[in-house]
């Protein structure tokens, strides 16, 4: 199969309120209506639950990890098995990221250069040297919709020197990452099995927390012609408000016609305050992650369900949820099966959290599409940031 500019993937804005943005992303597997919420499939499968799970709650997209899917089961395994939607049989749209955070995060383990970071895997222990071209390749093979570009993800906080120069490594590994995909796109003969002719590539905004370095990334990585615009290198460590900050920096900036991907973030305050900002997708292991640790989202704030006061509860987690675990079981039952370790806690409680993050983008969604987001954020702020009942 040959990588084609697939007339299919396409962004509309139908509408937008304030800085909030109401659209439509048509990819290779469908649509994806903005701003959209994906839950994280690290290995080809979001920790649990089941992809018909993650259906029914609303998502419509998900991301899968290269970093992981690279080492086990490989790319070209994968490729063999007709690519990563027939694999795993989620057949909407996927994102996969380049497996450049995963790797930064290995710290001791790996090595950086210009050619690309050299890490030892932490399943085996073998050597492996991502560079951009390989994340390109890679991303091939697995076939997502949309491929990220590989980026040097900085700590927080970093000098404004070390800042700088990263994030003009990261626009050569861009443009690279580019080159690279053009490349697949004319070869006849790609050198590389294809498993989605129709895959968009994203580029991805650095520059730390200087507003600054984040417009001169911004103006670098557009000039490259992506089919859409991440903010990496968020939710590291800094200060809420300087996070939102950089974001309404960063936005300011970009194509105000193509998606703009906010990475790895975040709380579901953090959701509504950046779609105000102008974001349009996110991802975050928050609601799966946290729900195995027993705390769970909800309309009136955060609920940590090994609480001792949860002990004789009756009633749901979230009286306003619509989820399985809402309508069929308690505060009580839940705990119950979080203190006695069973995997049917963690499973009701991940899909309570999955349902509430995108029922909360289906919210924001009407919202503007009825002109009324800032009192929805208003509200919306108010109710899940009162004090958590448990704490
Ligand atoms: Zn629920």
């Amino acid at each position: 199969m040959r990588l084609t500019r697939d007339p299919t993937f396409c962004f509309d804005v139908l509408r937008t309120d304030g800085g909030a943005r109401l659209g439509t992303l048509h990819t290779p597997h469908g649509l994806v209506h903005t701003p959209a919420f994906m839950p994280v499939g690290t290995q080809g499968a979001v920790k649990g639950a089941l992809f018909k799970d993650v259906a029914e709650a609303g998502a419509e997209i998900v991301l899968g990890n290269t970093y992981h899917l690279y080492l086990r089961p490989g790319d070209s395994l994968v490729a063999r098995r007709g690519g990563l939607h027939r694999f795993t049989g989620w057949d909407r749209p996927i994102l996969t990221d380049s497996g450049g955070y995963q790797v930064f995060s290995l710290a001791e383990r790996r090595k950086v250069t210009e050619q690309g970071a050299e890490f030892q895997s932490h399943i085996d222990g073998s050597s492996h040297h991502l560079t951009p071209e390989l994340a390109v390749d890679i991303q091939a093979r697995l076939g997502s919709d949309v491929a990220m570009v590989l980026d040097e993800c900085l700590a927080y906080p970093v000098p404004r020197e070390q800042a700088a120069g990263s994030m003009e490594r990261s626009v050569r590994w861009a443009s690279r990452c580019r080159a690279r995909l053009e490349l697949l796109r004319s070869s006849s003969a790609a050198p590389v099995e294809i498993s989605n002719g129709g895959q968009a590539q994203f580029g991805i905004v650095q520059g730390g927390v200087f507003p600054d370095l984040r417009r001169a990334s911004a103006d670098a990585t557009q000039a490259l012609r992506f089919e859409g615009y991440a903010i990496g290198g968020l939710s590291v460590g800094e200060p809420i408000d300087l996070m939102y900050d950089v974001v309404a920096e960063t936005t300011r900036r970009l194509p105000p016609d193509q998606p703009r991907y906010l990475m790895g973030v975040g709380t579901p305050e953090d959701l509504v305050e950046c779609v105000d900002r102008g974001v349009d997708m996110f991802d975050c292991v928050l609601p799966t992650r946290n729900a195995r640790n027993g705390q769970l989202f909800t309309s009136q704030g955060r609920l940590n369900i090994r609480n001792a006061r949860y002990a004789e509860d009756d009633g749901p987690p979230d009286p306003e949820c619509r989820c399985y675990t809402c309508r069929r079981h308690s505060r009580a039952y839940l705990r119950h099966l979080h203190l006695a370790g069973e995997m049917t806690g963690a499973a009701l409680n991940t899909l309570h959290n999955l349902t509430f993050y995108l029922d909360t983008m289906k919210r924001i969604r009407d919202a503007i599409a009825f002109g009324t987001f800032s009192s929805f954020k208003q509200e919306f702020l108010r109710s899940v940031s009162r004090p958590a009942h448990d704490s």
